[in-house]
């Protein structure tokens, strides 16, 4: 069976009904007890009881009734239940080249800070990586006059291939070492639960909590950084494979025995549109100066496109070409209601044009029915952490219901 994202342990029929009501609980901000077991299914009996229990736990909380709201003429107004935004503290971060962006939130979702910080290298040891998280939680936490010993839950989203149920990290751009289990690192290091996963898988996550995705079941978050990610959410569950490894967009093939790829094999999409790509193909025939930073010369190629060179214009043009074809296999394959195109940086914009929306839809199959639908979201690098930190307080939620399971 494929891995999804559920809690390990097979939890019995009370439990999985505790966690099914505080999701609609949060889902719907604000909802009254007949609601709920209108949207679960579970009897309006259980309900009540889950619900007391949960309140004595302090996870829930009940809402006064608005007099005037929608209740006129229907008798007595309903209480209304909600998430107690003060239950937990949930810290998120999201590694990437060079810096760790972090949010706190509260268990309700409220953002209470962010902070960025800067990593000393591009690639760091784990033992590097903990030491910096840990420093950065001790600051984050800091601006709201709080301690790092306060959080309940860390997710952290990395690049990578990334196996999420075991924390265990495969490979990663950002640190030096293969194959640990950086998650149990983590909680050695650190006074909290930790949530580890791809970053794309966490992006997939925001969208579906707080983005373009709210209530949409099948959708896949396509997503532009250094390299090229993406989360594939299938009714409504996150898919990872049965390694962890799935999703690896950037290494789905474009072109027999074409480009190198960072990874080892040729023609994968990322060897046409990352930015080592872009600057393997600029370096060769435009002009620069040999002091400029990868950036720099990046952002000259950028210009150069602009201001209408015809080599930096064929440079980019393929890669949105490649990119197209990358589009129109995954639609091929998964036809999703929604595709999200989800990055932070301005200068991709020639990947997320309408000639390259335009160029998929030619290149998937044609039936009397309407295409995907193609949105662009473009984010900083908090919200990737929002994601992370959303994904922590879905696990820190399962852990508080499962105890309140155990004491019952
Ligand atoms: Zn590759």
């Amino acid at each position: 069976m494929a891995r999804q994202d559920k809690p390990a342990g097979t939890p019995d029929q009370r439990e999985v009904n505790r966690q099914q009501v505080v999701a609609v609980i949060r889902g719907a901000g604000q909802i009254a007890r007949i609601d709920i077991a209108r949207e679960t299914g579970v009897s309006p009996a259980t309900v009540t009881a889950i619900t007391s229990e949960l309140i004595s736990a302090g996870l829930v909380e009940e809402v006064a009734p608005e007099e005037d709201r929608e209740t006129s003429g229907r008798g007595r107004p309903r209480v209304a239940l909600r998430v107690r935004g003060a239950a937990h503290l949930v810290a998120g971060v999201k590694v990437s080249f060079r810096t760790l962006s972090l949010v706190l939130i509260d268990f309700d979702g409220t953002t209470l800070a962010e902070h960025e910080a800067t990593l000393s290298e591009p690639q760091v040891s784990p033992d590097a990586l903990i030491a910096e998280i840990r420093s950065a939680l001790d600051e984050i936490t800091a601006k709201i006059g709080r301690t790092t010993a306060d959080i309940s839950g860390l997710g952290v989203g990395l690049p990578g291939t990334i196996d999420a149920l075991e924390g265990f990290v495969h490979w990663s751009p950002s640190i030096t070492e293969r194959n640990i289990c950086l998650r149990d690192r983590l909680e050695k290091a650190l006074p909290m639960a930790v949530f580890l996963d791809n970053d794309a898988n966490l992006v997939a996550k925001a969208e579906q909590l707080f983005g373009e995705a709210r209530g949409v079941s099948d959708f896949i978050v396509i997503t532009i950084e250094q390299g090229v990610g993406m989360g594939i959410v299938i009714d409504g569950k996150v898919y990872r494979g049965t390694r962890g490894c799935g999703a690896e967009f950037g290494h789905t093939k474009v072109h027999l025995d074409g480009a190198l790829c960072r990874c080892g094999q040729r023609g994968c999409l990322e060897a046409y549109v990352s930015d080592y790509a872009l600057l393997r193909e600029a370096d060769v025939s435009l002009p620069s100066n040999a002091n400029a930073s990868r950036s720099e010369r990046l952002e000259a190629l950028f210009v150069a496109a602009r201001e209408g060179n015809h080599t930096a214009h064929t440079i980019l043009n393929r890669a949105s070409r490649m990119f197209a074809l990358g589009l129109a296999n995954i639609v091929n394959i998964f036809d999703p209601k929604l595709i999200i195109l989800s990055g932070e940086r301005m200068s991709r914009d020639f990947l997320y044009s309408d000639e390259v929306i335009a160029a998929m839809r030619d290149e998937v199959v044609q039936v009397d029915a309407p295409p995907p639908e193609v949105r662009i979201h473009k984010w900083g690098d908090s919200m990737w952490a929002k994601g992370a930190a959303a994904y922590a307080m879905e696990g820190v939620t399962a852990l508080a219901v499962r105890r309140l399971a155990i004491h019952a």
